[in-house]
């Protein structure tokens, strides 16, 4: 019997992996300096925050979530996105009402798989709470927009749209699809009754065609909303984020209140050039039990992130470690030592401890890309001087143990 993964996930090694790890490592340090702090939410939760929370007219919850009984009968799902179960764990924890809040974990839905679309896929999230201004808009979008220049994007393009149209709005935009209805997929079709703007969404070339002219949700916003769009353009200019204004723009989820934001790039085809994608909820939190707060965050794929950083870079290696140590079968014990020694100042290294001749871990240190081998063989333990060998220019070098480390980070 031969294992093979699941349709539609996937397993990251190196050297993806490393790509995998700059984009944790630039998230979580432009977290830091936006005082965002991590939440740690479990994947399972009952199906019913879902389809509260999201929708249920929402593609999520109507044909791609998880879900399944357990063996106590209750009706579980492995959660398809983050803000609900954050916004659970908020009201659930009594956190304080002002919290500004990070994620990163995995999401599943049961999609058609294809580049940049999994069925368990990897988010970085942001929640914040309990602050209604503009300013926590604009805030969330410049977060957004660091981290994806501290993860090495270039050219992604930020799209942003409100979503607080007046009553009138909808009835229009009903109006007007109605007559373009036999243009229309099946989907939209059904979503025409229940959530009329989603049809605006759909990335089928028909919709789009028949929903071009169209009313514009941004020439219909209720007055405060109107104000508060206008606020975040200006901080965002201010900012110096460039952005289009694009009314087309609704979001999958339901929850949203106000403004919606996207940031695209063109590395990923049509169907999946978003990267990342959130606005504001203001109504969710009631909605779920909790007391009426405001409410904003976005989600980011990593895959996604990930196939534009190896679109732009062509090919991705993975860092070899700084020293490979090679002994000779009498001194593995020596050699012990000084990786361990290495370690703790702080040096990447690695050894092999198997009995092998020079070439073999020779061998070894040249396929690990390694920075330096640092060589422990009978002359070197005479001499208590071990030779260090620059593995790019050849030059070698005999130090004492206690200066391999300084050498070696003195020399990059
Ligand atoms: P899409 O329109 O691409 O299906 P969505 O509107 O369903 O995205 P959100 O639920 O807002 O997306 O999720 C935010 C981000 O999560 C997306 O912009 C994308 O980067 C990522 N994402 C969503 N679904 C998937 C998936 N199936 N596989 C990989 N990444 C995904
Ligand atoms: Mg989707």
């Amino acid at each position: 019997m031969k294992y093979q993964r699941l349709r539609g996930v996937k397993d990251v090694f190196s050297p993806d992996n490393s790509v995998w790890e700059s984009i944790i490592a630039a998230a979580v340090s432009v977290f830091k300096t936006y005082n965002y702090s991590l939440i740690i939410t479990p994947t399972i939760e009952e199906i019913s925050l879902f389809s509260r929370g999201i929708g249920e007219a929402s593609d999520i919850v109507m044909k791609e979530m998880y879900d399944f009984n357990d063996k106590k009968g209750r009706h579980i799902v492995l959660r398809p996105e983050g803000t609900a179960s954050v916004v659970r764990a908020y009201i659930e924890n009594s956190l304080p009402e002002k919290s500004d809040m990070y994620y990163i974990g995995q999401m599943f839905r049961y999609e058609r798989p294809q580049t940049g679309r999994y069925r368990e896929f990897y988010q970085i999230g942001v929640e914040s709470f309990g602050d209604a201004t503009p300013y926590k808009d604009a805030e969330v979008i410049i977060l957004a927009s660091a981290i994806l220049k501290a993860a090495g994007i270039k050219d992604a393009v930020l799209n942003i749209n409100c979503l607080a149209a007046d009553a009138g709005y909808y009835e229009k935009l009903k109006n007007f699809l109605e007559e373009k209805k036999s243009g229309l997929c099946g989907d939209c079709k059904n979503k025409l009754s229940r959530a009329p703007i989603r049809v605006l969404d759909c990335k089928n070339e028909g919709c789009r065609q028949a929903v071009a002219g169209a009313p514009l949700i941004t020439e219909h916003l209720t007055p405060g909303a109107g104000a508060s769009f206008s606020k975040i353009k200006s901080l965002l200019t201010a900012a110096g984020i460039s952005f289009t204004v694009n009314p087309a723009m609704v979001r999958g989820l339901d929850y949203y209140t106000a403004v919606v934001f996207e940031f695209t790039t063109d590395k990923l085809g049509p169907q999946q050039n978003t990267i990342l994608a959130g606005g504001r909820y203001d109504n969710l939190v009631e909605e779920l039990g909790g007391k009426k707060t405001p409410a904003t965050g976005f989600a980011m794929g990593i895959e996604r992130l990930f196939e534009v950083l190896k679109a732009q870079e062509g090919t991705i290696t993975e860092a070899g470690p700084e020293a490979f140590i090679i002994v000779d079968k009498e001194f593995i014990d020596r050699g012990f030592e000084l990786v361990n020694s290495l370690r703790n100042s702080g040096i990447r290294c690695a050894m092999g401890y198997q009995e092998r001749s020079f070439k073999s871990q020779f061998r070894e240190a040249e396929s690990k890309k390694a920075g330096f081998a640092v060589i422990i063989g009978e002359t070197e333990v005479n001499t208590g001087k071990y030779s260090v060998k620059n593995m790019a220019d050849g030059s070698q070098k005999e130090i004492e143990a206690a200066g391999i480390a300084a050498y070696i980070k003195g020399r990059p």
